[in-house]
């Protein structure tokens, strides 16, 4: 349970006053929905209203405050056209100007003779010196109110600036105090206020610096995030080791006969993350191992083998994958290597329905079945394996934390290995696997030759078009990715279908295949499978290939608008090609005027095809919030803090975590309870469950 002091926090942004449900959807799209989110979402500017010229010498252009007599009102003689109220001092004359004004209010707020404070921004206009819609006006009595350094926040389309002002103040408002989480002794090396004050300080910048990442009470909120985020991890993982695991071992002989089989060798990198995996298994503790290989780098047969160690002592291995794509795929290549061995293998996704879907988990719970391929429908309540020793993840950045430690409870002890392709910059990695012992799969299999990596604007399509033409009439095999439409998979599939039907004219129908994420799964294998066999040569795609598609002979891989697309998702779709002996090519097709920013990532793709300098390269272009698209991803989210500026924190805090838990695992003490707090607030609960559990 949420502590009941956050419960103000954690109520929706309706609850304030003067946010009604349309301005609560803004808000909500903008920041989030709860009154926490106003308080993470922090200014990014300020407007200065300490310059106080007088009216005559107020410049074009500039931020002004003016202490004014109010003159004459001049209501608008038709409604298209502005309101007036001429003001002036000793110097000079200045018109405020109103669209769309009642006449009622403005007298009121300015009526004539009085003096006013207005604050706005002044615009010359020939002789005319002019102030649209002041930001503040005020009576002099009142001047304390005005308020001198305003900060301004990121807005979202039809949210203005003044309610989400004042919709973050009432959220301020209704903050606590919280008791202090953080060690004194740290707090007063650092200089640093307690939670509430820095949290009003950094809604309240006196100054530019004071908007920067570096600021001491930006600093002291990343900080927190960052210790939430560590103590939740180091309690992930203390709770892992805690529990008791199996030794497993298993006598060799499937491995054995499956190497005999194998048409390759393990490269060296394969080996040395095989022995590591397979040592992890072999101790009596839970194993929870993250394997890390770039795309390409051959992680499956890895998987399978050491799924195959735990099936050697009779026991059973779960593959989880995160799309039904991917499952009939491993299911197919796994099925295919274990031919010949006494292997079971069978595939559960969420199209298994009714009579099949009973008569394999009767056989899995019998122990019929030795491993069973499927996505996260594998872990819903009513799969029960027989004995499960080893549950593999793949594509790890697909799921989320949340999901890791829900696997914990189908398999009493079973081990657990995660596997991803997507490179994770060093700094990150901490902050996202810092509950994993992780093997790095180096290297890739001989014979790979780089990717040759063209760009070209979107103008030249028709000659891309006419070499992937020739191409295909040599035997080749092609992929072309659609524009990826933000979020919405019906534009994204309008795309494809279009580009479909347009290839389709021009390289005869049965050649073209077309697969998305509208299509329903069944014939989404079709496609796939038509394109596995050749029967179509090109398949046009959305993202839905990005993750995990292992096609050796397909070597060409089209993206078109590669402008749209974020540089982890360029390399993974490159990693669809490049898998076979043969050269293969990545054309990068890009809409002009090519933005600064995708001209980098561009530039970027056609340097390197090393993961892990792209992820490097993807974290210092677009910072922490948006790799990858951290939402959909699994990844924590920070709000507060910032994976390169405050790289140092981060460091700080997983060491500041391992201590708190040596000296007070059970977060009993008063500054263990004060941590709870802090988990709650930034929404670590799945970690606090587990000291109630363990
Ligand atoms: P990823 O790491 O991206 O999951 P895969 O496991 O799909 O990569 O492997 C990519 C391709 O490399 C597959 O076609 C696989 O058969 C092949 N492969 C894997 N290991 C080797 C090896 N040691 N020698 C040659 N080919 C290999
Ligand atoms: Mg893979």
């Amino acid at each position: 349970m949420r502590p009941e002091i956050l419960f103000p926090l954690f109520k929706p942004v309706t609850a304030l006053k003067g946010v009604g449900p349309r301005l609560g959807k803004l808000i909500e799209k903008l920041a989030g929905g709860r009154l926490v989110d106003l308080c993470w979402h922090l200014p990014t500017g300020l407007i200065d209203r300490r310059f106080r010229p007088n009216v005559a010498d107020a410049p074009d252009g500039a931020v002004v405050t003016l202490t004014v007599t109010v003159d004459e009102h001049h209501p608008p003689s038709n409604r298209r056209l502005p309101y007036k109220v001429l003001c002036s001092d000793q110097s000079g004359t200045v018109s405020l100007v109103f669209f769309n004004a009642k006449e009622d209010y403005l007298h009121q707020l300015l009526p004539l003779g009085a003096t006013r404070i207005v604050s706005g921004r002044v615009g010359h206009y020939g002789a005319e010196i002019q102030m649209p819609h002041p930001d503040h006006m005020l009576a002099v009595e009142k001047e304390a109110e005005l308020p001198l350094v305003e900060a301004t926040y990121p807005l979202t389309a039809g949210l203005t600036a003044k309610p989400l002002h004042r919709a973050i103040h009432g959220a301020l408002e209704q903050t606590p105090e919280l008791a202090e989480w953080q060690d004194p002794a740290w707090l007063a090396r650092e200089k640093w206020l307690p939670w509430r004050p820095a949290l009003l300080a950094a809604h309240a910048p006196g100054s530019q610096d004071a908007l920067q990442p570096g600021d001491p009470a930006r600093r002291r909120l990343a900080y927190d995030e960052l210790l939430a985020n560590q103590l939740a991890l180091a309690m992930i993982r203390a709770a892992n080791r805690g529990r008791a695991g199996r030794a497993i071992v298993g006598d060799g002989r499937l491995r054995q006969a499956l190497a005999t089989a194998l048409p390759y060798k393990l490269t060296q990198g394969q080996e040395q993350v095989l022995g590591e995996i397979q040592a992890d298994m072999a101790v009596q503790q839970r194993m929870l191992r993250l394997l890390q290989g770039d795309v390409g780098s051959g992680k499956t047969i890895v998987a399978l083998l050491a799924m195959l160690g735990a099936v050697e002592t009779g026991a059973q291995a779960a593959f989880m994958v995160p799309t039904e794509i991917l499952a009939r795929q491993h299911f197919d290549t796994l099925t295919a290597l274990c031919r010949d061995l006494p292997v079971r293998i069978q595939v559960l996704t969420g199209r298994s329905k009714g009579r099949p879907r009973q008569a394999l988990l009767s056989d899995l719970a019998d122990g019929q079945i030795d491993i069973l391929i499927g996505t996260h429908a594998l872990f819903t309540g009513d799969v029960i394996f027989h004995d499960l020793a080893l549950t593999v993840i793949d594509e790890q950045h697909r799921f989320g934390v949340h999901q890791r430690l829900n696997l914990g409870d189908k398999g009493v002890a079973a081990d657990i290995l995660v596997m991803t392709a997507t490179p994770i910059p060093r700094t990150l990695s901490l902050t996202v696997y810092g509950d994993m012992d992780i093997s790095l799969l180096q290297g890739k299999p001989p014979g790979r030759q780089p990717v040759d990596t063209r760009a070209m604007p979107l103008s030249r399509l028709d000659e891309v078009v006419a070499g992937v033409q020739r191409a295909i009439n040599q035997g080749a095999r092609a992929f072309w990715v659609c524009p990826l439409v933000e979020e919405n998979d019906l534009l994204d599939m309008a795309a494809a279908e279009e580009r479909h039907a347009t290839l389709a004219r021009l390289f005869g129908p049965e050649r073209v295949g077309l697969i998305h994420g509208r299509m329903k799964a069944k014939e989404k294998d079709l496609a796939m499978e038509a394109f596995v066999a050749g029967r179509t040569q090109v398949l046009v795609a959305t993202t839905v290939i990005e993750v995990g598609v292992d096609v050796p002979e397909a070597t060409i891989m089209a993206v078109e608008h590669a402008e749209r697309f974020g540089l982890a998702q360029l390399h993974q779709l490159r990693g669809r090609v490049g898998r076979g002996g043969q050269k293969s090519h990545c054309l990068l097709l890009y809409a002009e005027p090519l933005g600064e920013n995708a001209r980098a990532r561009i530039a970027i793709m056609r340097e390197t095809e090393d993961g892990f300098r792209i992820a490097e390269e993807d974290l210092r272009l677009r910072g922490t919030g948006e790799l990858l698209g951290t939402r959909q991803s699994g990844f924590p989210e920070f709000r507060l803090a910032d994976a390169m500026a405050h790289q140092d924190l981060m460091e700080v805090a997983r060491d500041d975590a391992q201590l708190i838990l040596t000296r007070d695992p059970h977060l009993e003490t008063e500054r263990g309870q004060a941590l709870r707090a802090l988990l709650y607030l930034f929404e670590r609960d799945a970690a606090v469950k587990l000291l109630r559990s363990g």
